[in-house]
């Protein structure tokens, strides 16, 4: 059964970013946003990850933390909703995986995905890449990195893209329906219909058919494939990058924090359960 949390007046719903925003770019860590989790999960507000990470990656982390909740997994290629997480289940499930059902997005497989990148030979993915290099340039390792690789329905990229590439690519890209979706750390080929905006606009509407009460919907970012998912909730909070600047995006009643990832993460969350806060 699903509870939620009152205090903004409204139930709260948190939707956040993984890497550079709930845990540390470099560390991959989320100590700093620990205690912030905590108070969430306390306060009884549904906290959705929605990152460009995998399902894998996504499902070790929340059993890390101790949290079993629906995720947005690989850009919003899909959704994965714990079973039995929302009563009376008002949707349906493309697949069942490991107790969760999959609502899946994206229009195509990862090898199909593949296949297509084989036309711009100066890609360079992770499917391609070997381990050393992908410790290299990720600072994976071991299981981690191998979670990283299961990518169902993506490809990131390790090559380092110009503008101009970038435009040549997504031309290349666009007749076969997938585009480039730039992240913290790399580039994301993913397919052209989805976004994490997309994702997080299905989960309002089950939320809303969940519960009586309007609920109040946040989310926490700190770069431009977390703009979709901004645009579409009441309270959009943009984290720190490491270097202390925030990622340039122009969005309508964007709250800019003074933190970087971790930490930025839980001063949204103080605004977010504090007293006074107004929504
Ligand atoms: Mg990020």
């Amino acid at each position: 059964m699903i509870e939620f949390t009152l205090t903004t007046g409204r139930p709260l719903v948190v939707f956040t970013d993984l890497d550079g925003t709930l845990i540390d770019h470099h560390s991959y860590s989320f100590e700093g946003s620990e205690a912030a989790i905590r108070n969430l999960v306390e306060r009884k507000a549904p906290l959705v990850f929605c990152s460009s990470k995998t399902f894998a990656e996504q499902i070790h982390l929340q059993r890390q933390i101790g949290l079993k909740m629906p995720f947005i997994f690989e850009n919003g290629s899909a959704i994965a909703i714990p079973d039995g997480f929302f009563p009376g289940k008002f949707y349906s499930a493309t697949r069942k995986e490991q107790g969760y059902d999959l609502v899946v997005f994206a229009h195509a497989e990862a090898t199909v995905l593949r296949a297509a990148l084989k036309i711009i030979p100066e890609i360079h993915g992770y499917s391609d890449a070997s381990d050393a290099e992908l410790s290299a340039a990720t600072g994976l390792r071991g299981a981690f990195l191998q979670r990283a690789r299961e990518r169902w329905f993506t490809e990131t990229l390790l090559s380092r893209l110009d503008a101009a590439q970038v435009v040549r690519i997504n031309t290349l890209l666009k007749p076969k329906g997938f585009v480039l979706s730039r992240g913290g750390r790399f580039y994301t080929v993913q397919s052209g219909s989805v976004n994490k905006g997309r994702a997080v606009e299905w989960m309002k509407g089950i939320f809303r058919q969940t519960i009586v009460q309007d609920p109040c919907f946040a989310a926490i970012g700190d770069s431009p494939n977390d703009a979709p998912m901004l645009e579409v909730v009441d309270l959009p909070f943009l984290v720190q990058k490491p270097d202390h600047t925030w990622a340039d995006l122009d969005l309508p009643d964007l709250i800019k924090l003074e933190g970087v990832g971790p930490e930025g993460f839980s001063a949204a969350v103080r605004m977010l359960l504090g007293e006074g806060w107004v929504v």
